[in-house]
Formats: structure tokens, C-alpha cells, sequence
């Protein structure tokens, strides 16, 4: 792939992977929106690293503005894939563990409750289809593989659980849904790669925990971002 587009909703989660790759910020390119561009040239690839940006002094987590960010960056960059990559919660009940990395495997929301028919339902949770690759590339590279739900909390109510468990969710983030709902109109790929931070069973405080393990997880998932774009690069 020439061109790979990676949205992320945190700086602390890009930056490993920013200064890693010593991408520079291209200032004021998607101004007056408040996601950020940062790029470089790598030998085969054009490499965008696209953060939702700030408001009221903090990063612009959540659904909102990850879909203004991936609108923007599909419509002015044109990327091949976009990939969503960030933290998430887990569960210890299927195995997962601080620091795991995984590849998603399908996508849905857990927190937007509409009652109705089945096509009301199925609009609700979304399901959006994801990079046809992506079970191939968790294989290959030896990520686990699990399915994102996305909701606007970091917190989990006993009705998130509910969706979540109904419909098999592994990762539980505030982005990957909204990302592959933009991906879904444009006909754009998307691929996601997370690296857990909590366990939403392990009976801890979700913030603290999060908090706790985000440096860690962000150095994790840069690592894996790097085998990835190595991987896509030769395809
Ligand atoms: N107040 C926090 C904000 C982080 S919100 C801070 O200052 O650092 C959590 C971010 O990490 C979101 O972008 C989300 O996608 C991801 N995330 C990690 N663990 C999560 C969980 N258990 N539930 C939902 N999102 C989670």
C-alpha cells in the first residue's frame, strides 16, 4: 500500500509511535477542525498519523470527533486503509491481559440503545465491516484477534455489559465504531489495532487502571504499528 492512514484519539497514544517514526506535524492542515496531521515519506509508503485534537484543554477522545477526523483525513489524504490504533479494555475472563495487542476482527457500538424493529436494531450496533486482511495479518504477525465495541463512556453500565456479552464484544474503546462508520460511507478499509490498558472485570477503578497502564500500552501498540505498516508496505 502507497498510502496508510493511522486515526488516534490520544497523543500520549501516538507518541511513541510519532517519535519513532519522526513524523512532523504539517501545522494548521485541517484548520479550522481541530484534528492534527502529522506525516512522512517512507521508502515505499506515505505514512499520515492523524490525532482527533484538543477542545477545552484535552484530548478529543470519543465518537464525535474521531468522525470528523477520519472524514477529514479520507477526504483530503486518500488513504489506502485506515487504521484506528489505541488503547482499550478488556476482559479477563477471555484471556485478555494488560498490555495484549490485538487485531479486531469485526466492530460494533455497545452503548446506543434504540428500540424497534431489526432495522433499527441493526443500524444501532452498527457491525461495520473491517479490513478483509485483517485475520491474515493477526495470524502472520501473531496479534490475538477480537471484536471492538465502541461506546461514548469509558466507564461500563450493567446495559453495556449486556450488549457487549449478547454480542460477543473483546475490546471495549470509544472510537473504533464511529472510525468504521466514516470507513463504511467512503468505502475506505479499516483496521484496528488496540492494546489494552484495563480489564473491565478485574474489579479496578477503569481510570486508574487506564492511567496506570497507558504509557505502557501506547509503547506496545507503536511496536506493533511498525510491524503493520511493514507488512502492509510490502503488499
Ligand atoms: N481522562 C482520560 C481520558 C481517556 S478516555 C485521560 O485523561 O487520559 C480512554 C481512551 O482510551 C479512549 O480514547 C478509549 O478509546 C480508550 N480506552 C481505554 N480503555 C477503555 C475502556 N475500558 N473503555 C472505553 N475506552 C477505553
Amino acid at each position: 500500500m502507497k498510502n496508510i492512514c493511522f486515526v488516534v484519539a490520544m497523543q500520549a497514544e501516538a507518541q511513541p509511535f510519532i517519535d519513532r517514526y519522526g513524523v512532523t506535524e504539517v501545522p494548521d492542515f485541517f484548520a479550522p477542525l481541530p484534528c492534527k496531521l502529522y506525516q512522512v515519506q517512507l521508502v515505499h509508503t506515505t505514512l499520515n498519523v492523524v490525532l482527533n485534537g484538543q477542545q477545552h484543554g484535552s484530548d478529543l477522545v470519543g465518537c464525535e470527533a474521531a468522525s470528523v477526523a477520519t472524514m477529514a483525513a479520507i477526504q483530503r489524504l486518500h488513504p489506502d486503509i485506515i487504521i484506528n490504533s489505541g488503547t482499550c479494555g478488556a476482559f479477563k475472563s477471555n484471556g485478555a491481559a494488560i498490555g495484549d495487542v490485538f487485531i479486531g476482527n469485526a466492530v460494533m457500538f455497545h452503548d446506543r440503545r434504540v428500540p424497534g424493529d431489526d432495522a433499527w436494531g441493526t443500524q444501532a450496533l452498527g457491525n461495520y465491516p473491517v479490513y478483509a486482511g485483517a485475520v491474515k495479518i493477526a495470524n502472520d504477525l501473531g496479534f490475538k484477534l477480537g471484536k471492538v465495541t465502541t461506546g461514548s463512556s469509558l466507564d461500563m453500565q450493567p446495559c453495556d455489559l449486556q450488549i457487549i456479552q449478547e454480542n460477543h464484544g473483546e475490546l471495549k474503546d470509544m472510537e473504533g465504531a464511529a472510525v468504521a462508520f466514516v470507513c463504511s460511507l467512503f468505502s475506505v478499509p479499516v483496521l484496528f489495532i488496540k492494546s489494552v490498558t484495563d480489564l473491565c472485570d478485574s474489579g479496578a477503578e477503569t481510570f486508574e487502571e487506564f492511567s496506570r497502564n497507558l504509557a505502557m500500552a501506547s509503547q506496545a501498540v507503536s511496536d506493533a504499528n511498525a510491524k503493520v505498516i511493514d507488512y502492509l508496505a510490502e503488499g
